[in-house]
């Protein structure tokens, strides 16, 4: 992408390149089935297997506390249906700021009679320890709650939680798919029963990702088929995938600080940029200064009128080659405020005047400029300059 500048990681990072040279002998020389027996199968078996020790090292888990999915939508899911059907319990508890992968399969068991709980986050984005507490009850079979948030970047205080979680014997899942990679993820320092990873949020392929199941745990399996994975996930393994997902974690743990260092100085340039030209005109919505350290949310307003519209913005950032997102879906051709922003207790106007720019290890400082100059030109043209 050529003068093109992409600030949208958040939804998926370009794969690294020694991650797709990791892959390659996978698709046109080792393509057998990991689960044949005989020689060239056994050789697929034996690249899984690594890149689960690889991937279960990291976190500080055991291998065979690894399923491999296809991706964080799967693991949620599995996550979440699994413990439900394992325990037989009737309660589930979760916040409004999580990912639509959590929220809409927890949407779906109150439809078939599990009660839920939704709790509020603060004005930051953040879940407390003590509302997950209260909130527990003799039914309650799970608690999930994200670590980073993927609009806003907010960290929830997982340790915590956890700690509450165990005292009250429910069982806890994070969907760690956005810090997996990026912040120290440790199973044991986190204390979660399960967690959920995808390879594409690290430089790693799209469609592989990762459920961790702490041993012991109450779960069923929720995609069922072949004997795969301990009987745990039917399906043919995406060898290729997996290999590639392991070789993506290697390197996001070990260039983990440099690649930190290097993009919390991008995110810093891009606020202070943003706020010398713009001032009151620009908000920061989230946790900005203990977030994570990718993820710019804004939003912008005009001084005498409403909101600035985000969808026109992003559009004519588009325009100009510069690659951000905001958090509103489009349904039915209606596009609505972010259920994130909202849940931030963010005005209408103002969720619907976000965008997000979220770095990654590949943008430059020198890019830093160039977003600012067109966000800046973009904004007074849209207010005719009554910035
Ligand atoms: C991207 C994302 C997902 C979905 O992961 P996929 O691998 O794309 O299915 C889930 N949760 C969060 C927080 C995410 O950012």
């Amino acid at each position: 992408m050529q003068n093109k500048i992409y600030t949208d990681n958040a939804a998926t990072t370009a794969m690294d390149p020694r991650v797709l040279d990791a892959m390659l002998p996978y698709f046109l020389d080792v393509y057998a089935n990991a689960n044949s027996a005989h020689q060239p199968g056994r050789q697929a078996h034996v690249a899984v297997e690594e890149s689960r020790e690889k991937i279960a090292g990291i976190i500080g888990a055991e291998p065979a506390e690894i399923v491999f999915t296809s991706g964080g939508t799967e693991s949620n899911n599995a996550a979440i249906g699994g413990v439900l059907a394992a325990t037989g319990k009737s309660h589930v508890i979760t916040s409004n700021a999580e990912h639509h992968a959590v929220l809409h399969p927890v949407a779906s068991a109150a439809n078939r009679g599990i009660d839920s709980t939704l709790l509020p986050v603060d004005q930051t984005g953040k879940v407390s320890a003590a509302d997950v507490a209260a909130a527990i009850g003799p039914h309650t079979a799970l608690v999930s709650l994200m670590h980073g948030n993927n609009e806003v970047g907010t960290l929830n205080p997982i340790d915590e939680i956890a700690a509450v979680c165990r005292s009250n014997g429910v069982l806890f899942h994070s969907d760690t798919v956005q810090t997996v990679g990026k912040i120290p993820v440790h199973v044991d320092a986190l204390g979660v029963d399960f967690l959920s990873m995808s390879a594409h949020k690290f430089y790693g392929p799209k469609g592989v990702g990762a459920l961790y199941i702490r041993s012991g745990s109450a779960w069923k399996p929720w995609m069922e088929g072949g004997s795969q994975e301990r009987r745990r996930r039917g399906g043919t393994l995406n060898v290729p995938g997996i290999v590639g997902m392991g070789k993506a974690l290697e390197l996001a743990a070990s260039e983990m600080l440099e690649n930190r260092t290097h993009v919390e100085k991008l995110k810093h340039a891009l606020m202070q940029g943003l706020t010398e030209r713009l001032g009151t005109a620009v908000q920061f919505n989230g946790d900005p200064q203990n977030g994570l350290f990718n993820i710019v949310n804004c939003s912008f307003v005009h001084p005498a009128e409403r909101a600035i519209d985000g969808e026109m913005l992003l559009l004519n950032l588009d325009i100009e080659g510069i690659y951000c997102s905001n958090g509103s879906a489009c349904t039915s051709g209606a596009i609505e405020a972010s259920h994130v922003l909202l849940a931030l207790g963010i005005p209408y106007d103002m969720a619907k005047s976000s965008i997000r720019f979220s770095l990654g290890k590949n943008n430059t400082i020198d890019e830093i400029p160039l977003i600012i100059d067109k966000t800046e030109a973009i904004l007074r043209r849209m207010t005719s300059q009554k910035l």
